[in-house]
């Protein structure tokens, strides 16, 4: 019998793993917290119908990837296909439509999408997103961008690009549409398979194709920015002028038009150095439909969603000395049998007062402990052996500094606590 392993396109998050982890999420709570952002935490699945009216029927999450299951009482689940739209649902849900406007909220979650499995790409990933509902001002749009921002940066992630567009709203963008589908019109024998679904199906993923024959077409089509209505032109003016205040560079690019029905007006990417838009770090955009679309009243809204697994890779590769493991602060070794009780009684008091104690287990050699403590990371090594348990004292080793290699100190055993602390903030 074969042992089981992960399902694929999912990923164990080993030990070594989770301080790169730890500092994302932490860095990532912070930039909320300065921003004004609360966290919030919605159910792992949802009703299909929140990802189904919310993203959209014709989107390739709704149509291919979404993780659906009947329960066991018939009704119709799916695994969090995508992290605005159960924000969305909980906003009306709870009437925080009566709070003071706009409502900004974060999350971190895993996501679920059945796509196919490559690298950087997960059937579980996980994102850090906010959500700021309630306000029109191109202000916020600025702000939430500067967000993201902000976290690469604090990540000291470098070399990233913003790219912004315009797509309108369902004022002008059905103008756009048929302005876009009639240049198309001309180019459909020129084209892959998958263009000619978009075509009929979401014509404005015809722009974001990938395939290398379809890029010179894709170039050339016209530009959503150009046929935006007064509202969404002077929407979009607020924004490039918010981030220039903000001291935000953008790069204006109208083939960027992200993947879900949902969004109105601003849509954003941020890529890394290279790989453009297929490595792209985080994005998000403007939502005022959304709401609406589930059965709530009109809201504006703007979000965006920053896959962790993402901001990991690009990390590593800004810090290729890596972040260590935590180590223990102490590491307690008894030299002889004799000594081991006592060993394991201060190894508790040091971990009841905060300091963080390991030791080996088991009847272990001198040498034996003293490689494990050097393996363990750990700052010092206290030492009981029978000379020191006679004299009421251990000795405590610095494992970590070259300039005292050998050199031990004598501690009282009736102050171990407080003097190892003491020589910890030393
Ligand atoms: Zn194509
Ligand atoms: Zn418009």
């Amino acid at each position: 019998m074969k042992a089981p392993q992960a399902p694929r396109g999912t990923q164990d998050i080993l030990p070594h793993e989770q301080p790169y982890w730890d500092l994302v999420r932490s860095i990532a709570a912070g930039v909320a917290a300065d921003y004004g952002f609360q966290r919030i935490d919605t159910p792992m699945f949802e009703e299909t119908g929140v990802f189904e009216r919310g993203v959209g029927e014709g989107t390739d999450i709704v149509e291919k990837e979404m993780y659906t299951f009947e329960d066991k009482g018939g009704a119709s689940i799916t695994l969090r296909a995508e992290g605005t739209a159960p924000v969305v649902r909980a906003y009306l849900e709870h009437g925080m439509f009566k709070l003071p406007q706009p409502v900004k909220l974060y999350y971190v979650c895993p996501i679920f999408r059945y796509e196919r499995p490559q690298a950087g790409r997960f059937r579980q990933h996980h994102q850090f997103g906010v959500e700021a509902l309630g306000e029109i001002d191109p202000a916020l749009d600025a702000e939430v961008i500067e967000l993201l921002w902000t976290l690469y940066a604090r990540l000291d992630l470098k070399e990233l690009s913003l790219q912004i567009n315009s797509i309108g709203d369902e004022k002008c963008r059905p103008r756009y549409l048929d302005e876009l589908r009639s240049y198309y019109r001309a180019h459909l024998h020129e084209v892959c398979d998958d263009d000619r679904v978009r075509f009929e199906k979401n014509p404005l993923r015809l722009l974001d194709c990938k395939v290398p024959s379809c890029q010179g077409i894709a170039d050339r089509a016209p530009h959503s920015a150009e046929f935006l209505c007064d509202e969404c032109r002077e929407h979009f003016a607020g924004l490039r002028h918010g981030l220039e205040l903000r001291g935000l560079d953008y790069h204006v690019n109208f083939r960027l038009v992200r993947g879900l029905d949902y969004y109105t007006k601003t849509v954003f990417e941020i890529w890394p150095a290279h790989g453009g838009s297929q490595s792209t770090i985080g994005g998000g955009g403007r939502y005022d439909g959304l709401a609406e679309q589930l059965g709530g009243r009109r809201t504006p809204g703007i979000g965006f969603g920053t896959g962790i697994e993402r901001i990991i890779l690009n990390y590593k590769q800004a810090h290729p000395e890596g972040l260590a493991p935590p180590a223990p602060d102490v590491f307690v070794i008894a030299l002889g049998s004799a000594e081991r009780d006592a060993a394991a009684q201060i190894a508790t008091e040091l971990r009841r007062a905060g300091v963080a104690t390991a030791s080996t287990y088991g009847d272990r050699g001198m040498g034996a402990q003293f490689k494990a403590a050097g393996n363990s990371g750990a700052r010092f090594a206290l030492i009981l052996g029978p000379d020191e348990l006679a004299s009421g004292q251990a000795s405590l080793k610095d494992l970590r500094s070259a300039a005292t290699d050998g050199k031990q100190l004598a501690v009282p055993l009736s102050h171990v606590v407080a003097e190892v602390k003491a020589q910890l903030a030393s």
